[in-house]
């Protein structure tokens, strides 16, 4: 399994190396919306502690950080009248994995309206 690389573009979000829009903290969690929406009120769930992704996370870090998805899936929902939300996770770059800290995409979707390519 590959070694969690501590320098990646989400651990300089949560050290305030990297600016971000943040939406909801707690002691174990960060939310803050994507900077390349795919869709109005795209946003990212991740996790403090350095994990990769699903695949190396601690199951005691997935089970603080999957109610606060849904909290903010809700939440995203309402405020933007959408008609459902999308929830995705890519784990590994075969999988679409372009940044190494483990995340939760949380995306309003409104019907007729795509996805941004
Ligand atoms: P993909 O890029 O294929 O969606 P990921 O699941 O790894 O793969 O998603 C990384 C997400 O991080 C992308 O949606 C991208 O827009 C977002 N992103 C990259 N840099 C930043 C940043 N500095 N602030 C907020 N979001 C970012």
């Amino acid at each position: 399994m590959t070694a969690y690389d501590p320098n990646n573009i989400f651990a300089k979000i949560l050290s305030g190396d990297i600016p971000s829009v943040k939406l909801y903290e707690d002691d174990d969690t960060l939310a803050f919306m994507d900077v390349m929406p795919q869709a109005p009120g795209h946003l990212l769930v991740i996790p403090k502690q350095g994990s990769r992704n699903l695949l190396d996370a601690d199951p005691a870090v997935l089970a603080k950080l999957l109610p606060v998805v849904q909290k903010l899936a809700n939440a995203a929902k309402e405020a933007f009248e959408a008609d459902g939300v999308y929830v995705a996770q890519f784990n590994e770059a075969a999988a679409g994995q372009t940044v190494f800290h483990l995340h939760f995409h949380v995306i309003p979707r409104h019907d007729g309206l795509p996805l941004k390519p």
